[in-house]
C-alpha cells in the first residue's frame, strides 16, 4: 500500500463510517491491508501482488452521477434516431441500433441474435439504470431500498456490457461497406460515439466506497503480524458484495455480512479449478468448427462466397484496411488462443502449488480477464452486416454456423475467466495439492 505522510482528513470525514484502522482484503490475492488515507487522485496499490486496492476521489459522487446522467440520455438518443443510413443508387435502407440483434433473430440465428441484443443494448442500459437508481437517491442523501441486490446486479452485468467492443465492429463493417454503398451517419452514430467517452469517463469517476464506505473491522496491530497474511488465513473473508472484510461466526453460525445482509463465501469461488477446466475444454472443441464454418457470406447480385473468420480477415487486408484486418485477427484468433493458453498455464502452476512469478500470473490473469470481451467483435460485425446489408437483388449478408459456434466459444472462455479465482495463485503457492 502506498502510504502517505499527508493525512488528508477531510476524505476520511466524507465517508461515512470510515475507520482509520479498519482492515480490506485484496479482491485478487486476499493479502489483508490496513485501510490509510492517500492524497487525492493517488492510489492504494496491494502490496503483495500490485492490484488496485482503492483511490482517493473526493467528489466521486457528484462527479459520477452527472456522467452516468449523461450516459442514460446519450443511449436513448443512440437507442431511437437511425443509426447509419445505406445508400445505393436510389435506394436508402436506414438501421437503428439494435436491429443487429432483430436481424440475427429474423435469419434464423436465435442464439447469437439473442447474445448480440444482450451485450449491446440491455446489459448496458441496466447497468446504467442500475447505477443511476443507486446514485440519485444518495447524492441527495437517501439511501434507496434494495441496495444490495440492484448493486449485485450491477457487478453482475459489467463484464457483459459491451458497448466499446460495439463500436469497433461497427468501424470494421462501415470499411467493409464501402465498396458496396454510401454509407450516411445517422444521429444516433454521433450519440453513440458521445455514448462511449462519456460512459468510460463515468466508470472511471465511480469510487464503490461512496455506496459502501471503505471501513474495515478493527484488530489489534499483532493480529497483522506476518506480512504474507491472507484475509482466509485469519480467519476473516470479504463480502462478495460489499466487500466489507467479515470474521467467521464461531460455532457454525450464518457467516452473513452485517453492512448489506449476503451470505459471506469463506471458500474461494466454489469448485473453481475443476469449473474452469470444464469451461475451458469446451470452449476449445467449439472453435474448431468456430474457423472451419463460415460465419457468413455476402452475396452481391446474387452471388457471393462465403467466408471464415480467417478467409474475412484476408479479404480485409487485400482491400487496403490491414490495421483493421490486423485488428480482427488480433482480436478474433490470437486473443481466444492466448486466453485459453494463460488460463490453462493459470491451473496447472494452482495445481502444482507453485510459489514462482505471484506477482507476474496475477497480472497476467488481470490482462486476461481484460481483453477477452475484445474477441466479441467478429460477433457484432457479423450482427451489424446482416441488419445494414439487406437490399434484395442487390446485395444481401447472411450470418454463417461459424458464427454461432465462435460466439459460444468468446462466451465460455470469459465465464472460465471468471470462475478462476486468482486468489487460490497465492492460496496454493509452496503447497501441493
Ligand atoms: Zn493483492
Ligand atoms: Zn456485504
Amino acid at each position: 500500500m502506498t502510504e502517505s505522510p499527508v493525512a488528508t482528513e477531510k476524505w476520511a470525514a466524507s465517508v461515512p463510517g470510515y475507520a482509520p484502522d479498519g482492515l480490506m482484503a485484496c479482491h485478487a490475492c486476499d493479502g489483508v491491508h490496513r485501510i490509510v488515507p492517500v492524497p487525492e487522485r493517488a492510489k492504494a496499490l496491494c502490496r503483495r501482488c500490485g492490484s488496485l486496492l482503492y483511490r482517493n476521489m473526493p467528489r466521486s459522487l457528484d462527479h459520477s452521477t452527472a456522467l452516468y446522467l449523461a450516459v442514460f440520455i446519450l443511449f436513448l438518443l443512440a437507442n431511437t434516431f437511425p443509426f447509419v443510413a445505406l445508400q445505393y443508387g436510389d435506394r436508402v435502407e436506414q438501421s437503428l441500433l439494435i436491429s443487429g440483434g432483430w436481424a440475427l433473430q429474423r435469419a434464423g440465428m436465435e442464439e447469437l441474435g439473442l447474445l448480440v441484443l444482450l451485450t449491446s443494448v440491455v446489459f448496458p442500459f441496466l447497468t446504467m439504470c442500475g447505477m443511476l437508481y443507486l446514485l440519485l437517491p444518495l447524492r441527495f442523501g437517501v439511501r434507496p431500498p434494495w441496495m444490495t441486490p440492484v448493486w449485485k446486479m450491477v457487478r453482475a452485468l459489467t463484464p457483459w456490457s459491451l458497448i466499446g467492443v460495439f463500436m469497433l465492429g461497427l468501424l470494421v463493417s462501415v470499411v467493409k461497406l464501402q465498396d458496396l454503398a454510401a454509407i450516411i451517419p445517422g444521429v444516433a452514430f454521433y450519440a453513440f460515439i458521445g455514448l462511449l467517452v462519456v460512459s468510460a469517463a463515468a466508470v472511471a469517476s465511480f469510487d464503490p466506497a461512496v455506496l459502501w464506505p471503505r471501513m474495515g473491522p478493527v484488530v489489534e496491530s499483532d493480529a497483522l503480524s506476518a506480512s504474507a497474511d491472507s484475509a482466509a488465513a485469519m480467519g476473516y473473508a470479504a463480502c462478495h458484495a460489499c466487500d466489507l472484510l467479515v470474521r467467521r461466526p464461531a460455532g457454525g453460525a450464518r457467516w452473513v455480512c452485517p453492512r448489506c445482509g449476503s451470505a459471506v463465501h469463506g471458500m474461494r469461488i466454489a469448485d473453481s479449478l475443476s469449473r474452469t477446466w470444464g469451461l475451458l475444454t469446451a470452449a476449445v472443441l467449439l472453435l474448431v468448427p468456430a474457423n472451419l464454418f463460415p460465419v457468413m457470406t455476402v452475396t452481391r447480385f446474387g452471388q457471393g462466397e462465403p467466408s471464415t473468420i480467417l478467409s474475412g480477415v484476408v479479404h480485409l487486408v487485400e482491400d487496403g484496411a490491414w490495421p483493421l484486418g490486423l485488428l480482427v485477427f488480433f482480436a478474433s484468433f490470437i486473443v481466444p488462443i492466448r486466453k485459453i493458453a494463460a488460463l490453462v498455464y493459470l491451473l496447472v502452476t494452482v495445481q502444482r502449488g507453485s510459489p514462482r512469478r505471484l506477482r507476474d500470473r496475477t497480472l497476467l490473469y488481470r490482462v486476461t480477464e481484460a481483453v477477452g470481451a475484445w474477441s466479441m467483435i467478429d460477433i457484432f460485425l457479423v450482427g451489424i452486416l446482416v441488419a445494414l446489408v439487406r437490399m434484395d437483388g442487390l446485395a444481401v449478408v447472411y450470418p454463417g454456423i461459424g458464427a454461432t459456434f465462435f460466439g459460444a466459444a468468446v462466451v465460455l472462455t470469459m465465464m472460465a475467466a471468471h470462475a478462476f479465482d486468482p486468489r487460490l495463485v497465492w492460496d496454493r503457492a509452496g503447497s501441493r495439492a
